[in-house]
């Protein structure tokens, strides 16, 4: 098995897409088998040698970043092992290291569809379970939890489990028992808290009265066990897409815009939930996605057809068949109408070319504001909260309000069908990024005060866990540790994400 540790060959692996400095470790090693990392851990418990399991490093909150022992590397187990077809649509089965961009490459030759899309696809397969990602298209398809059938986890102590979904349930009253191959049982108590009531939660262990059990290791961001392989859901893919960026000269406009179109989406999706989108030809987003006019700003940077009137756009997404294209090209341009759109001067694509150039437009902001960052020295001020249906107006006002008239450069942008949009802060030096994070504590209260979440999709690694704190409590958090204890008594895995290791 390949050890790397010379300081050169395993800096990359020392941080992520958060950008956090002064992650160390004494070596890297790459398993390319369930044994190699059930080895690894069981070593790794004895000597009470730290584990850090490491993805593709594409994480924004240092999950990844090692602060001592060793980093376990998926980056071997990148083997897609099979994508079946069935009537309902199919299954994939591939390896933690997978990179999701190649496993929806092949599974899209199979004629389906894997929906989790999270903007970045160099991603592994493995980071997306451990951190249930999700993206645009979660606005109908919901998160990566989702889709995962089964998982192959190996745990701290060297075991290896295979879970099926529906094959085990935690108790009514929380108590949860997981078999073992030796004859040992781990037992467990999940914790108590309610989880927020949310369209996307990633904040924290997954708690549910009677859940299933393997929904407790998605999402567990590296600190129960390594997921080898995951066997996931696909759907037939969709025969057609209409997706466009609409703009808007008012935020008014916008908004209602947003408004009617994800009321009709939801109750069109509703009223037929086992009809293939597209033939029903009724209007449903798969994706809507906001940008403010501080984002138009960056990306006329790049993009010189971004019109010079809007202060806003829509990015949006709708399944078609050839025999509902035109009329839901129809009803689309009927609402656009009916909220005074800049028709005339949005981009709209039938075709995968033009749509490829628009879901550019859409990634080419996360990855400005990334290099931003990076320039001015800085660590990355980006909130991931979503809140409740009825707070979201209420919350956007808040953010805008809190920003606008200000020193500080901003950028709101994203995820606005789930109440989940992402605002930027772009500290331009230490004061302002002093500033910066009084602003995004303000912000984290009031997600919490209106029962939002914290994370909605990035997790909480090592740079949220003080607002973890604050979404559940210390009690809580005292919970969510012990419920790792169980399956980690030597607390080796995933050292600091979550939770602070003193609460082990
Ligand atoms: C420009 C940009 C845009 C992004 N957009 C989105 C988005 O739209 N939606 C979204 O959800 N995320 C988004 N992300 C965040 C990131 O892509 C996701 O969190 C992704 O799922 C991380 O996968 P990774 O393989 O890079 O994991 P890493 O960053 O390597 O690790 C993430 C965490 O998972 C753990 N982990 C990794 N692999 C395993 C494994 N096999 N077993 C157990 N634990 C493991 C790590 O220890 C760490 O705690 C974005 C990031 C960037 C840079």
């Amino acid at each position: 098995m390949l050890t790397k540790s010379e300081p050169d060959e395993i800096q990359d692996f020392l941080t992520d897409a958060s950008y956090l400095k002064g992650g160390f470790a004494s070596s890297v090693v790459f398993p390319e088998t369930a044994d190699d990392v059930a080895g690894i851990l069981a070593g790794a418990t004895r000597d009470l040698t730290p584990v850090t399991v490491s993805g593709a490093g594409t994480g924004t909150v240092a999950g990844r970043v090692p602060f001592g022992g060793l980093v376990l590397a998926t980056d071997k187990l990148n083997r897609i092992k099979r994508i079946t077809v069935d009537e309902a649509g199919g299954r994939g089965v591939a390896e933690a290291g997978v990179v999701l961009r190649d496993f929806q490459q092949a599974v899209d030759t199979k004629g389906l569809l894997y929906p989790p899309d999270p903007t970045e696809r160099g991603c592994f397969l493995g980071g997306n379970v451990a951190t249930n990602a999700s993206g645009a298209r979660t606005f109908k398809y919901g998160a990566t939890r989702n889709y995962v059938e089964r998982l192959r986890i190996a745990l701290p102590a060297g075991e290896v489990i295979d879970l099926r979904r529906g094959e085990l349930c935690a108790g009514a009253d929380g108590r949860i028992a997981i078999p073992l191959s030796g004859g040992m049982t781990i037992k467990a108590q999940l914790p108590s808290y309610q989880m927020p009531k949310v369209r996307k939660n990633a904040s924290g262990y997954f708690v549910a009265a009677g859940m299933d059990l393997i929904d407790l290791f998605i999402g567990s961001e590296g600190t129960l066990g390594v997921v080898v392989e995951a066997e996931v859901r696909l759907l037939p893919k969709p025969e057609g897409l209409l997706s466009g960026v609409v703009f808007f000269d008012s935020e008014e406009k916008l908004l209602g815009f947003v408004g009617e179109a994800r009321r009709r989406s939801l109750a069109n999706r509703v009223r037929s939930p086992t009809v293939r989108e597209g033939n029903a030809g009724r209007l449903d987003a798969r994706a809507l996605e906001y940008f403010d006019s501080e984002s138009l700003g960056f990306l006329r940077q790049k993009y010189d057809s971004v019109p010079d009137n809007a202060v806003g756009a829509i990015f949006f997404e709708q399944e078609t068949t050839a025999a509902t294209e035109d009329l839901l090209m129809n009803e689309w341009m009927s609402l656009l109408d009916a909220h005074n759109a800049l028709g005339d001067q949005s981009w709209f694509a039938t075709n995968e070319p033009d749509q490829l150039k628009l879901r550019e437009f859409r990634h080419a902001l996360p990855v400005l504001m990334n290099e931003w960052f990076a320039k001015h020295n800085q660590r990355k001020v980006s909130t991931d909260m979503s809140v409740p249906d009825e707070a979201f107006a209420g919350m956007l006002r808040f953010y805008q309000e809190s920003l606008r008239g200000g020193n500080l450069r901003y950028t709101i942008f994203g995820h606005i069908g789930d109440n989940h949009v992402h605002v930027n802060i772009l500290p331009r030096n230490d004061d302002e990024a002093a500033k910066a994070w009084e602003i995004y504590r303000t912000f984290i209260r009031r997600a919490v005060d209106v029962g939002g979440t914290i994370s909605a999709e990035h997790g909480i690694g090592k740079l949220k866990r003080e607002y973890l704190r604050e979404l559940y409590g210390e009690e809580h958090l005292k919970e969510m540790a012990a419920l790792k204890r169980a399956f980690d008594p030597a607390g080796i895995l995933g050292r600091g994400n979550m939770f602070s290791s003193d609460l082990l």
